[in-house]
């Protein structure tokens, strides 16, 4: 008997859909590119409920007639490539023909298109791939793309769909990939009737602060290089406003956003001594190449590319940048970007009292210890192990010995059978984590105001992981208000040092972005944090007094051999141990 079907055209659509679509970001992206390759000066990105309600992308480019707006939503229909040889010189951001089929298979969607040289326009209802609706309509010039109710005849992949400040988060990086892509568009996007973000057309370095904000302007570096394999330009972060967090990491060949992990390692490299390990530096950076030496057809979202000649590219990207780290050190505050909007004010640069550069040094780092480093490297996500208490056999009321430091690193105390040495720092980790899970168990972080409210500008991604933190960060002792990019920081817990509270916040929000899809165990991960944060360093001479406390309270922890991060506290040296030493 025969058993094999063809599948009906809306099923294998609702497949195909799968792969492009995964997310309401998904269908941003898809309809964004779609606009660009209209050739729009304009693009309105108008979001209800993250993108779960509607989507709509509204633009002022070419339109479509009345024949190609019911085409469009066959799979494979493409104005963008007629024939195999198109494919080795793409010059659009589409292509494939599948990004209009794949949703219009998932959801309702309506368009209202006019060409510019027509009276009047199309408008047109589709849903679940099927064409409802099709009449003139009077519009303006360009598209109107909703999509309504992403997924509603998908079920189970609308129950999966993340928190609406997840799928927001999404939303807002694809807008910004294209957004940083494309200075000369003028760009809005509104969230549930906020303007979240309105970017008039503008060059690359001024779009980059509209979208991260105006502290961004001090900070970039520009970068730039041309050889006849490849045009490099744009701009880096300076060494020390390197974060803990992934994320402002971008690289663009020409004109569309990519992933590409081995350049994203000579950037780093490029870096290599002037950022402690686990910072990342921030790069916008845009490649020029010829399309015949790039094959962009790896990915269907078109995210990976592949480079014909890697190993230049990866060389010349890290020459580059650290010619310009060179610029920078020696004359930082001379910026030779042709732009003259942030330009100084040279009339009363007399008068001005320049500040000498610096730069963030982690006095751990050993280049040359490759063992060290890649320790540090490790991820610390490992769950705490053999929570059984080390100090078992120690009789107290027979210990009469004190505890005592040594190189300043590292605390002594005898026992019966042998010694203990501790690790201060991963003790004093152990302390603060119980303390701050605590804490936060019973919402009763002690608190110190500031005199002065402190005001930390955060970009959006930011904003909304403080926003899903708020409630923790209560109960540490923050206490604080959220302004458009802004946290005013009005109080902060009690063992936090005020200089010190940026770097805090951005390990929390680090810690917190690591895992942005798992909700879970927040708690346990803003404790860590803050412990890692405000633990003693590994060098700190301490006091008898200190030494003591320190001794103390750790013998009073829950867990006390195994730091938050996964790593010994303590080593034990019996007498038979060290009589093999004599
Ligand atoms: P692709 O972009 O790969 O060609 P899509 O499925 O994304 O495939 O779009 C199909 C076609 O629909 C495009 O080739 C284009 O002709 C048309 N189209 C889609 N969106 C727009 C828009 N905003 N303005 C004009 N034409 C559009
Ligand atoms: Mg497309």
């Amino acid at each position: 008997m025969d058993i094999i079907k063809i599948l009906p055209k809306h099923v294998s659509n609702q497949i195909a859909a799968g792969e492009v679509i995964q997310r309401p970001a998904s269908a941003v992206k898809e309809m964004l590119e779609n606009s660009l390759d209209a050739g729009c000066t304009e693009i309105k990105l108008i979001i209800k409920n993250a993108g779960k309600k509607l989507i709509q992308v509204v633009d002022n480019g070419c339109g479509m007639s009345k024949s190609d707006v019911k085409k469009c939503f066959i799979r494979h229909a493409t104005s963008k490539i007629e024939n195999a040889q198109d494919l080795f010189n793409i010059t659009t951001m589409g292509f494939r023909g599948e990004a209009m089929s794949s949703i219009a298979a998932i959801a309702q969607v309506e368009i209202n298109t006019k060409l510019t040289n027509q009276e009047t326009g199309t408008y047109l209802r589709n849903e679940g791939g099927k064409i409802y609706e099709l009449k003139e309509s009077s519009t303006t010039n360009g598209t109107s793309i909703k999509v309504k109710n992403i997924f509603y005849n998908v079920p189970a992949r609308r129950n999966f769909l993340k928190s609406e400040n997840v799928e927001m988060r999404h939303i807002t990086e694809e807008f910004t990939k294209i957004a940083l892509a494309n200075p000369n568009i003028k760009m809005q996007l509104f969230h549930d009737s906020k303007e979240l973000f309105h970017l008039p057309i503008s060059n690359f370095k001024k779009r980059i602060i509209n979208l991260f904000g105006n502290k961004k302007n001090e900070s970039l570096v520009p970068v730039s290089e041309e050889t006849s394999i490849i045009e490099l330009s744009g701009f880096i972060g300076k060494p020390e406003t390197a974060k803990k967090t992934r994320g402002e990491q971008y690289f663009f060949v020409n004109g569309r956003y990519i992933k590409h992990h081995y350049l994203q390692h000579a950037v780093v490299k490029a870096f290599e001594d002037l950022i402690p390990s686990k910072y990342y530096p921030s790069h916008f950076i845009n490649l020029k190449i010829n399309p015949k030496l790039i094959d962009i057809n790896i990915h269907p979202t078109k995210h990976e590319i592949k480079f014909e000649d890697e190993k230049a590219i990866y060389a010349i990207i890290r020459a580059t940048i650290k010619r310009s780290l060179g610029i920078f050190n020696i004359a930082p505050s001379l910026d030779f970007s042709k732009e003259n909007a942030f330009e100084l004010d040279f009339k009363n640069i007399e008068n001005t009292n320049f500040k000498q550069p610096t730069i963030k040094i982690d006095k751990n780092y050993n280049p040359f210890d490759h063992k060290k480093n890649n320790d540090q490297n490790k991820t610390q996500n490992k769950l705490d192990v053999n929570t059984n208490p080390l100090f078992d056999d120690i009789n107290l009321s027979e210990n009469l010995n004190v505890p005592f430091q040594i190189g300043n690193q590292f605390i002594v105390i005898a026992i019966k059978d042998g010694i203990k040495i501790i690790h201060q720092r991963r003790a004093h980790k152990r302390i603060l984590f119980e303390y701050y899970t605590n804490s936060l168990k019973h919402k009763n972080g002690k608190s110190q105001k500031l005199l002065f409210p402190k005001s930390i500008e955060l970009n959006l991604k930011e904003i909304s992981l403080v926003e899903n933190l708020k409630k923790e960060l209560k109960s540490l002792g923050f206490i604080f208000k959220l302004k458009k990019q802004n946290m005013e920081i009005s109080a902060m817990p009690a063992e936090c040092r005020e200089d010190n509270i940026q770097e805090i916040l951005e390990e929390i929000l680090h810690q917190a972005q690591n895992d942005i899809e798992i909700e879970i165990n927040q708690t346990q991960k803003i404790a860590k944090s803050l412990a890692n944060s405000l633990a003693i360093s590994n060098s700190k001479q301490l006091k008898i007094e200190e030494i003591n406390s320190l001794y103390n309270e750790l013998l009073k922890c829950k867990v006390s051999n195994i730091c938050p991060s996964g790593k010994s506290i303590i080593k034990n040296f019996k007498i038979e141990d060290l009589k093999k030493y004599f």
